[in-house]
């Protein structure tokens, strides 16, 4: 595995691919690595097969990643259910955004807006300059 030969780099990927089973559980070996941090993206879609599979997978392997479309769009008990089965570290929000906009981020202490989305770090082509997901580091491992 790629990333198992590079021990000295940081690898971190969302997914959308947790439905089938054999496919989830190969991510699940790679999000295990220590060098290595896998998020499960999650929108109204999908976020009940997500919370599923993060709730039978070993603790700590996963993360969630939450793409919030509208405000009051997930259902309920959803976010509540996030919050009892997810750590603080572990939860990571995208506001849908569009054109330098994005809806109003869920507040609520156990999520982590992403700041780059939000307007808190913007993006850097610049070689010599950190990139936003290096200065913020919440996704890496
Ligand atoms: S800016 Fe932070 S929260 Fe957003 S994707 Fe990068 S590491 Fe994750």
């Amino acid at each position: 595995m790629a990333a198992e030969r590079r021990p000295h780099c940081k690898f971190w990927f969302y997914t959308r691919s947790f439905k089938h089973q054999i496919l989830f559980e190969e991510l699940t070996e790679l999000a295990s690595l220590d060098n290595v941090s896998g998020f499960l993206s999650l929108d109204t879609a999908n976020y009940d097969v997500g919370m599923l599979r993060f709730s039978q997978a070993e603790a700590g392997v996963w993360k969630l990643a939450l793409l919030q479309e509208e405000p009051l769009s997930l259902a309920d008990g959803f976010l509540e259910q996030v919050k009892s089965l997810a750590e603080k570290h572990e939860v990571v929000v995208f506001p849908k955004h569009h054109g330098g906009r994005h809806v109003a981020p869920l507040v609520d202490k156990n999520y982590t807006i992403c700041p780059q989305v939000v307007g808190g770090l913007k993006l850097e082509s610049r070689p010599n300059l950190a990139k936003p997901c290096q200065t913020c580091a919440f996704c890496l491992p």
